[in-house]
Order: structure tokens, then sequence, then C-alpha cells
């Protein structure tokens, strides 16, 4: 059968190199600002140029310190100007950026930093206490730079310190970044691991590269050199979302907020530097509206807030649109696709839409971003039709989706034809929005039927007297689980058990309503703020609910 051959490209081989990003935003948009607010507390600016003089001077110096490309350098960081400049440095001389939660227990840190064999780490003034602790435990750390400069440098005991400042101070910006395979690894990343040990998501350049051209687009971030973006999502979860790469490529103004993340904070930076985009996960929303109605404040310039992480609830895209002229896309993603799996945008012909309508099509995650392919398949890994009903395993993959865990021989994630499965239960309707159902270990299982704990947990925030809520499936003599509701109240109000049960009444299936409500002061949360279902699920393992007696 045909016989040709195929012919070669003329085109250059140019390599998809980080280095390529800083050198983009310096030449095109040098004069750009990058703001910060500081750890030491003041504001910081300056521009893209001097961001890559310094991610110069910096590489220089990680070879004063004999980093040498393919080592690995942790941080341990806010979202600032000093973090973005080690993105740009570690990676663009050919080392492995390697961002660590700070939130995760200790334990797991320095279980982290010994599997990735890290020879430097990077950490802000808030962590010296943290690294001070597992110092000993240590295995590979050679050297450890805090990120600050030489008035602000703390007491320490620990070994081989160096302050930031005065390191990058002493040497010089003439470097020119090299050129390599654009598969060389580039940054490495630790998923939450809300069950056993951590594993690492090793990005390449090219991974990363392909991942900034894709969020960009118009259906995904839809950014440009007119946004101002505030990335309140943290540069240790999954590379800010890309952020840091996608903004230097478009060549829009950043915003840092340091480690400051309550709502005045934020409210202040949006309004004083005019910030028009920013991402991060529900919980940092909730507490920023909480903070506008209190204050009567405003985000005047807030035009695109990207959520996800978690699943946004309908009523919070309704109270960005409604109360502050913002447009909410929801978003999906994990570690191991870099993130971006899918963003909600209107498709053409949808201009019509009422507002009642655009929160209901945001509930659902979204459309496939080009190059995050995905199906749902059925317990024997058979596809499943994308007619929006019916919902199974939901599987990836693509060019910014990883292949395998750092060190770990083999993955029960991957089947033998390159698919991802997500460990997420989705529907996909025929216009391509996929909705998630539930995390696959979350779902409520009834009588063999499933409850979507997702969708309970998103009606009872709709509540005006509910702050927080989870939904757990708790052992029942004859159904298996049935669902319980744990519920934070809003300070001061005295909801009932009745009141809230009443209120999913012609919302859901009367057999999806929970059997029971328990009033809690907080719930617990991943290292990324997600609910830590695992944990609730313990506390309430003996839980008896009132249905528990009746046949
Ligand atoms: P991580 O790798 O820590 O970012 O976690 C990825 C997981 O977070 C996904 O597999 C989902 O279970 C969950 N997730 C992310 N975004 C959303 C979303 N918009 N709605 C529901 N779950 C989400």
């Amino acid at each position: 059968m045909g016989g040709g051959v195929a012919m070669e490209g003329l085109m250059m081989g140019t390599q998809l190199l980080i280095s390529s990003l800083i050198r983009n935003a310096d030449r095109n948009h040098g004069t750009t600002e990058i703001v910060t607010r500081t750890v030491e507390g003041p504001l910081h600016r300056y521009t893209y140029r001097d961001a890559h003089r310094r991610s110069r001077q910096l590489a220089n110096a990680l070879g004063s310190l004999g980093i040498k490309p393919g080592d690995r350098c942790a941080t341990l960081a806010w979202n600032t100007y000093r973090h973005f400049e080690i993105y740009y440095a570690v990676s663009g001389m050919g080392a492995v950026c390697h961002t660590v939660n700070p939130r995760l227990f200790a334990p797991q840190i320095s279980f982290i930093l010994n599997h990735a064999s890290d020879r430097c780490i990077f950490a802000d003034l808030t962590f010296v206490p943290l690294l001070e602790e597992m110092a000993d435990e240590l295995e590979h750390v050679e050297a450890i730079v805090i990120m600050t400069d030489d008035k602000h440098m703390p007491r320490t005991s620990l070994p081989n310190v160096h302050c930031y400042e005065s390191l990058i101070n002493g040497h010089s910006d003439d470097y020119d970044w090299p050129e390599f395979d654009e598969n060389t690894a580039s940054s490495l990343c630790y998923t939450s691991g809300t069950t056993g040990d951590p594993k690492g998501v090793l990005y390449s350049h090219r991974s990363s590269l392909i991942h900034a051209f894709r969020s960009g687009l118009p259906d995904c971030f839809n950014l440009s050199a007119r946004d101002a973006v505030l990335p309140v999502v943290p540069m240790f979860h999954v590379n800010a979302w890309g952020l840091p790469y996608v903004s230097a490529m478009v060549g829009c103004k950043i915003v840092f907020p340091g480690p400051a993340m309550d709502g005045a904070s934020l409210q202040e930076l949006i309004e004083n530097e005019k910030v028009t985009f920013s991402a991060g996960v529900p919980t940092i929303w909730l507490s920023l509206l909480q903070y506008l109605e209190e204050s009567g404040k405003n985000i005047q310039t807030l035009k695109r807030v990207v959520i996800g992480g978690s699943a946004t609830p309908r009523s919070m895209t309704a109270r960005f649109a409604e109360k502050h002229g913002a447009e909410v896309l929801h978003a999906w993603g994990m570690t191991e696709m870099s993130p971006i799996g899918t963003v909600n945008h209107p498709k053409y012909g949808m201009e019509d839409e009422t507002p009642d309508q655009i929160y209901d099509r945001q509930i659902k995650q979204g459309r496939e971003v080009f190059g995050a392919e995905m199906k749902i398949v059925d317990d024997d890994d058979r596809t499943l039709p994308n007619d929006g009903k019916a919902f199974g395993t939901l599987k990836v993959r693509g060019p910014s989706v990883c292949r395998a865990y750092y060190k770990e021989q083999r993955s029960d994630a991957h089947d033998e034809n390159g698919w991802f499965a997500t460990g997420d239960v989705a529907t996909i309707d025929p216009d391509g929005y996929m909705h998630v159902t539930d995390r696959s270990k979350d779902v409520i299982k009834s009588g063999g039927e499933w409850i979507s704990s997702i969708e309970l947990e998103n009606i009872a925030v709709g509540h005006p007297d509910v702050a927080e809520a989870a939904s757990i499936g708790v052992h029942h003599p004859k159904w298996d689980e049935r669902p319980l509701l744990l519920v934070v109240p809003r300070n001061g109000c005295d909801l009932t058990r009745e009141d809230m049960l009443e209120y999913f009444n012609g919302k859901v299936a009367k057999w999806w309503i929970p059997d029971d409500v328990v009033f809690v002061e907080e719930l617990p949360h991943t290292a990324t703020g997600k609910l830590l279902k695992i944990k609730l699920r313990e506390d309430f393992r003996d839980h008896v609910l009132p249905t528990a007696h009746q046949s």
C-alpha cells in the first residue's frame, strides 16, 4: 500500500525552551511591570527587563554553587518576583525547578525533598523555621538560599545558608541561555497526595511551552498584552496553573500577591493595580466575596476570574457576575496535566444566553482545550457516548499530560494506549462540555446507584446561611451508603437541620437528599485547598444516620 516516503519539512528546528519566554518578554515587553506584595511587607515593582537581567545573574550564581543541568532545585515560596526569577533561572540553565507545597505536613515535605534529591533549596523568610525543623533529615541539600536581602536575613541554625540578594549581586548578568533538547525536564511538582506517598510529575520545556500556547487562547484564559494578571493560585500548585509562563509569552502585567491572600489585601491589589484577570481555587474567592460584601468595596477592573481545583458553585458565578461584573470561567485540570484540561466558555450561537443559562452552563467544568483529548469509559474501559447523561471514568492524553511518575516504575493510572485515568467521574455533552460528577473515591454509592457529592455541596453552599459544606457517604444497613452533609454555618446564623434539608427539595431527586446534617465549625482541607474527604470519612465512620433503623 502507498509505498511513499514521507518528506521532512524544511522549517527551523528551534527548540521550545522556557528561556525563550523571558527573552521574548524582555524584547517585546521590556518596560511592562511586575508588581509584588513582598514577604517583607512593602510593594515591589520592576519590569520584565529587570526580571530577565536578575534571572541571568541568578543563573550565574547557581553555576557558582555547583548546580548543573539536570540538578533539582526546590522552592518553598510564595508568589513573588524572586520566585519568578527562580522559575526562569533554574529551568533556563537546564536544571529542574521543583516547587514544594509548604502547606504539606513537615514529614511529607522532607520525604519530597529527599525523593527528588534536591541539591539546593530557595526558601521565603516564612519557611525558615519549617526548614530548621527538618534540616537533619535532608539528605542531598548542599545550599539553602533565603529569599530576602541582607537587611532582613534572619538568624538561623540552618547550614550552608545564602542570602538571595547578596548571592545574585555578586554575579554578572552576562549569561547566554543554553540551547538544548526541548524534551529536557524543566520543573517538578508532586501531587497533593491525599492518599499514599506524593508522586512527582516531571514537566518538560516542550510540555510547558505547549501548555503556555494553549492557555493564552481565547477559549482558555484569553490573555494578552492588555491584561494585568493576579496569580492567586500559588506558584507551588502546578506552576500557578502555568501563569508565570503564559504571562511572559503574551507580555501582560503581573501582580504577585506574596503571602497575603486575605480578602482585604487582594481587593487592594486588584483596585490599585487595575487587575483584569485572576485565577484561584473556590475557597479563596469565598473569602474575597465575603470581604467585599462586608466592606462594600469594589473590584471594578476585574473582568475574568478562572476558578478551578474544586468545583465552582453556581452561587459563586452569580455573585461575581451580579455584584461585581466579573465573568467566572470554570476550569478543570490536574497536576498531571500541567494542569489545564477544560475551561468553560460559550460557543457561537450562545450569545443570547440569559444570566440563569450562563450560571447553569458554568456549573460544568468546560470544553477540552486543544491538546488535552478527553473520553469517558465504563468499568470495562469501553468508551461511553458524549450525550451528557452517561458518566464514567474520565481519561485524557496529550503533549502536556504526564506519561509516567518520577522514579516510579509503573503507574496504574496509565493504560497501554497512552491514556491517563484522571480518577474523576464525568459526563461529556454533545457540545463537548465536560461535567465532573465526582472524584471516583468520593462518589456516594446508594443502593447500587451513584450520588454526586459535589452536586450536594454546590446546592448546600447556595443557601444564604451556609459558609461551606461537604458531603460524604456513610454506612447504611439497607442502602450500603447514604449521604451525610456537614455544614459550616455563616457567622451568627442559626440554621437548623430541617431548614437545610428542606432547601434540597426540588433541586435534586428525592433519594439524593442527605439523610442527615451535622453542623461543624470548620472543614479539613488538603494543602491545595480541596476538601479533605478522607479525613471526614474517618471522623464520621461511626456516625449513625437517623434513617439507619428504618427498613
Ligand atoms: P490537583 O492535581 O491537586 O490539582 O488535583 C486535581 C483534581 O482536582 C482533579 O482530578 C479533580 O478531582 C479536582 N478538580 C480540579 N478542578 C476541578 C473542578 N473545576 N471541579 C471539580 N473538581 C476539580
